[in-house]
């Protein structure tokens, strides 16, 4: 039987952490455990978390650290993570999030965090065309749009621009990620559980990158050994690179990586 695993997805707006951390879960049959997913289903539902949750949404604010917590910490009970694991999607997104984490994993803990870099013009490029269903929260874009009209291929559900997908809010958002979620990469760094991977690419290409990355975690050890230094990449490299835009951006909707095209 495949193990499962305990891993964390990091990366701003628009890295692609939704599409991969899907393709993970689906790869490895481990959860899928998306927050921002969840709080958008409380919202629908017109729960009384949903219409706590909806106003900070729609600004593109975090929701308090308590109520995400609780809400992680009821899913994080339930059998299915239990037994296999989770892929974290969009959480802990601050320090007290990831303390709160690692105290309700206590006395297990996290296997592996991911950090999937992209420089922020092409997160930009990609919000901007970003749509996603509605009911199963699929993700499409106008370059790649469903098959018919906007209906989900998926599920049948109709397919939108999230109305947080404003670029006052995405400004907003990715602001936040730099002073609250930015400090995590350290967090993991330090505590020997970061990787980090270019997010440039088409898809598959990403999550080539991205299992090999866990495989390779896997086969030093028992996951929840500590990780040699020398196989995890240094972000303030990777900050540089997207500085001088060392990484490789291509335009267009397949956003080809220069060894996808050779
Ligand atoms: P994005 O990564 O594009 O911001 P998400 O779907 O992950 O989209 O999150 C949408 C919104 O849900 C966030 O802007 C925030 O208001 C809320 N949210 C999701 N996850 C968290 C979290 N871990 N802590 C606080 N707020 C969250
Ligand atoms: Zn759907």
């Amino acid at each position: 039987m495949i193990p499962g695993g305990r891993l964390v997805v990091l990366g701003k707006q628009g890295a692609g952490k939704g599409t991969q951390c899907v393709r993970l879960s689906h790869h490895y049959v481990i959860p899928h455990i998306s927050t921002g997913d969840m709080l958008r289903g409380e919202t629908k539902a017109g729960s009384e978390l949903g219409l706590e949750a909806r106003q900070y949404m729609t600004d593109g604010k975090l929701i308090p650290d308590g109520v995400v917590l609780k809400m992680v910490a009821q899913r994080l009970d339930q059998d299915d993570t239990r037994t296999r694991g989770f892929v974290l999607d969009g959480f802990p997104r601050t320090v007290a999030q990831a303390e709160g984490l690692d105290d309700l994993l206590d006395p297990a803990s996290l296997d592996l965090a991911i950090n999937i870099v992209v420089p922020t013009p092409l997160v930009l490029r990609r919000l901007a065309s970003r749509r996603v269903c509605e009911d199963c929260a699929a993700i499409y874009s106008t370059a790649a749009p469903p098959r018919v009209g906007w209906i989900c291929d998926v599920c049948g559900g109709e397919v939108i621009h999230r109305e947080d997908d404003t670029e006052a809010a995405i400004h907003k958002r990715l602001d936040l990620y730099e002073q609250e979620t930015q400090p995590l990469i350290a967090w993991y760094r330090i505590a020997r559980k970061l990787v980090s991977i270019s997010g440039v690419g088409g898809p598959d290409a990403v999550s080539d990158r991205l299992v090999a990355a866990v495989d390779d975690h896997r086969s030093v050890g028992a996951f929840g050994v500590p990780l040699p230094s020398s196989r995890t990449v240094d972000e303030s490299d990777a900050v540089d690179d997207e500085a001088s835009h060392a990484w490789p951006v291509t335009a267009g909707p397949s956003e080809r990586s220069p060894e996808e095209l050779s």
